[in-house]
């Protein structure tokens, strides 16, 4: 789409008009009357994941435990073959990929495994605006190896509260630490940070390095082989739409593959002898031996659906258009709600390669009455306090036009002073 952006509704139809995307949108339920700007939290159902798990209960019903042994997509497989269904996106071999536990959980798994403190290099590098589940799993792994949380959690700092600069946490890369564990895209702004270049400058210092990449799978293209990522850690249900809560995957660079797990589970045994219970742990191929337990098949099993769709859309596309809807999306906010009495600012970094599939838009007063009301009208934002209003357009089951509605919403609740009714 060679569009030009304009802060414009024709904009929008032109937009929409030329989006070889837009077919996708009707594989998806939409809510009734709303308008959904809250993919980076709970993506919406597509057709293909319903009928996925339409098709595991089938199994269940008619096979029972056989559903574990029998068919193309044997339960026992299922965890690998789900993993490689997601690595193509995220640049990664499928041996590197497989679905398992929850992101918290694969956080400790992976960190049981790759931070090991020796000697001086004993610290732990992570940055002040990291999600808490991320933070807390950090600190338990520092508790565990009976080492001191103020002593050896280090936080690279963000100087304007929103974005972090790569140099700055570059420069923090050093003898002392370990491990570096960073977001891929920030939950809050949606900044992007330049994966390649914090993995070539923590690997020219010992240093191996991990990403949560919960905010990007999905919606950004990865280059994780080629980037030369130690490990990494997505969920199923944001931009992968696979469902509410506990569907994961976790990533390891096949350098790694000899190495053991440490929070160790009879799904990462191999698959050969793992029926032979053995007390004798026997570490499997691939990025599997990290699994920990029997995966939540039925909870899955809306990925093989959901994965299909985003490959068949392609995630090349998919940014394509998510660069459009947020370069839009900021362009009308730029044009129509900056100044007075509107105050809304863009707290996402402006140029495409820094941002993520999301729009933090900021106002300093009433920003949580602002989202109640933007609720009210039908539209599904969310809200992280203080100041921080995310809008997330959908590439695979928005549209630009919703987008223009967004902004006539938020217009028309400044001038008829909603916000401050609601809240
Ligand atoms: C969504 C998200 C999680 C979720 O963790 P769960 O253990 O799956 O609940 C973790 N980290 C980040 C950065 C996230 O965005």
């Amino acid at each position: 789409m060679n569009i030009p952006i304009e802060p414009t509704a024709s904009c929008a139809q032109t937009l929409d008009r030329n989006d070889p995307l837009a077919p996708f949108r009707d594989r998806f339920h939409l809510l009734p009357d709303t308008i959904y700007m809250d993919g980076n939290s709970l993506g919406l159902l597509s057709k293909e994941a319903e009928a996925s798990l339409l098709a595991t209960l089938e199994t269940w019903k008619k096979r029972g435990v056989n559903g574990w042994f029998e068919g193309d997509g044997a339960w026992l497989d299922s965890a690998g073959q789900i993993g490689g269904l997601s690595a193509g996106m995220m640049g990664a071999a499928p041996d590197q990929v497989v679905h398992s536990a929850t992101v918290t959980v694969n956080i400790h798994a992976l960190l049981a495994s790759f931070y090991q403190p020796r000697d001086r290099r004993v610290k732990i590098l992570a940055d002040e605006l990291n999600f808490p589940t991320d933070i807390y799993a950090l600190k338990g792994q520092l508790a565990i190896r009976g080492r001191s949380v103020a002593e050896d959690l280090v936080f690279a700092p963000s100087t304007d509260g929103r974005t972090l600069d790569e140099d700055t946490i570059a420069a923090m890369f050093t003898d002392e630490i370990a491990v570096a564990w960073l977001p891929s895209v920030l939950y809050r702004s949606g900044q992007l940070l330049d994966m390649a270049y914090l993995t070539r400058q923590a690997h020219a210092r010992g240093i191996l390095i991990g990403f949560d990449c919960c905010h990007s799978a999905g919606i950004v293209p990865h280059e994780l082989d080629r980037w030369g990522v130690d490990f990494a850690v997505w969920c199923g249900y944001k931009y992968l739409n696979s469902g509410p809560g506990g569907s994961a995957f976790l990533y390891v660079n096949r350098r790694h593959f000899a190495r053991e797990p440490v929070l160790t589970g009879w799904f990462g045994n191999r698959r050969e002898t793992m029926f032979d219970m053995s007390h004798e742990f026997e570490a499997g191929s691939g990025a599997g031996r990290w699994q920990i337990s029997s995966p939540g098949i039925l909870g899955s099993s809306t990925l093989r659906g959901s994965l299909a769709l985003i490959n068949e859309a392609g995630i090349d596309n998919i940014r394509a258009k998510s660069l459009a809807m947020t370069g839009y999306l900021m362009a009308l906010l730029d044009e129509h709600l900056a100044g007075p009495p509107y105050d809304f600012k863009v707290g996402t970094p402006r140029e495409a390669r820094r941002r993520g599939g999301h729009v933090a838009v900021e106002r300093a007063v009433a920003a949580g009455g602002v989202c109640d009301a933007l609720i009210a009208r039908g539209v599904v934002p969310d809200f992280r306090p203080p100041n921080v209003i995310r809008i997330c357009p959908s590439p695979l089951y928005g549209t630009f036009d919703e987008i223009w509605q967004t902004v006539t919403h938020l217009k028309a609740i400044i001038a008829g002073g909603e916000h401050l009714a609601a809240r």
